[in-house]
């Protein structure tokens, strides 16, 4: 049973403001908080607390906030044998001001060495031998296009932060997992609320061989390859504090629910009480579930 991440690794800066700055202006901060992050790495975190046999691949920098990626990861049980120090380039940064009372945000993200991480760093043994892989795209598309290509197991991919695929690695991908809002933008339809089955055709439209669109407090939406019908798996209820990082537990949990040997439903619906227990506390890795509390929630 194995699961290996190969995308980014970065460290959030969070600063806490009073109200965001406008173009041209300077705030002054109350509070600094670091936090480990990067759309990779949290899903390579969720997925080590839920079991394992979990590997990263990527790339920090050479400085302090790559050593606290690293002691982050390898916290959550991930092994970073494969995440690379790079010289010259500092570990991916976001800058994110949080207006208090609000919540409401801003992202600057500076890669740094995320940007490094190349098709040879990908051509390795967790790679090719890992039962699921999971992708994203905030490390280069030719990278994450030679790992899906070079994978021997099922590849999950997140397409986030929206951005036009390359032709060919739709068709290497197993399971789609948008949000909502990145399913619309990759089927080039227009904003809207749609019902589920508009969703699920939109879906079918994309010819991947499955998609599960996760759909926030509605939970999430299984379209299954063929003519199958669409499931609507519903979220589980918690008194939800932050949902940074949902979306990052939810394919980490269905990561480890597929290499489990369960089938997509049966992955969905355990991916669902994870990233529902994820939002009951502070940010993307404040609340990760171990497999315990998870098969708490499902009994
Ligand atoms: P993203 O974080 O990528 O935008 P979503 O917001 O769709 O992704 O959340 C991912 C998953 O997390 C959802 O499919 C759902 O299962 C779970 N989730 C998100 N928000 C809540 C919530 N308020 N209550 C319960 N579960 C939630």
């Amino acid at each position: 049973m194995s699961v290996t991440v190969v995308g980014s690794v970065n460290e959030d800066v969070l600063v806490a403001v009073d109200r965001l700055p406008g173009r041209g202006e300077t705030v002054v901060g109350r509070s600094v908080t670091r936090a480990p992050g990067g759309k990779g790495a949290n899903q390579a975190a969720a997925a080590g607390l839920l079991g394992p046999g979990v590997h990263m691949v990527g790339r920090v920098g050479e400085d302090a906030a790559g050593d606290r990626q690293l002691a982050a990861l390898a916290g959550s049980r991930v092994n970073v044998s494969r995440v690379h120090r790079t010289p010259g380039l500092p570990t991916g940064t976001a800058t994110i001001p949080v207006e208090e009372g609000s919540g409401e945000n801003l992202i600057v993200v500076a890669p740094g060495a995320n940007e490094a991480l190349s098709p040879a760093d990908v051509d390795v043994e967790p790679v090719h031998r890992a039962d699921v892989l999971l992708l994203q795209l905030e490390v280069p598309l030719e990278t994450v296009q030679a790992a899906a290509t070079a994978a021997g197991g099922t590849v999950v991919l997140t397409p986030a932060p929206p951005r036009a695929l390359p032709d060919g690695l739709l068709s290497r991908v197993d399971v789609l997992v948008p949000n909502e809002h990145e399913l619309v933008q990759l089927a080039g339809a227009a904003p809207g609320d749609r019902t589920p089955a508009e969703l699920a055709a939109l879906a079918r439209g994309l010819g991947v061989r499955a998609v599960v669109v996760t759909l926030g407090a509605r939970g999430a939406l299984v379209v299954p390859s063929g003519d199958g019908p669409a499931l609507l798996q519903e979220a589980l209820a918690v008194d939800a504090v932050d949902t940074t990082g949902a979306g990052d537990c939810f394919t980490g949990a269905l990561a480890q629910g597929l290499a489990g040997g369960a089938d997509l439903a049966g992955a969905v619906r355990y991916a669902v009480a994870a990233a529902a227990l994820s939002t009951t506390g502070p940010g993307a890795r404040g609340a990760l579930p171990g497999d315990d509390d998870v098969r708490a929630v499902l009994d």
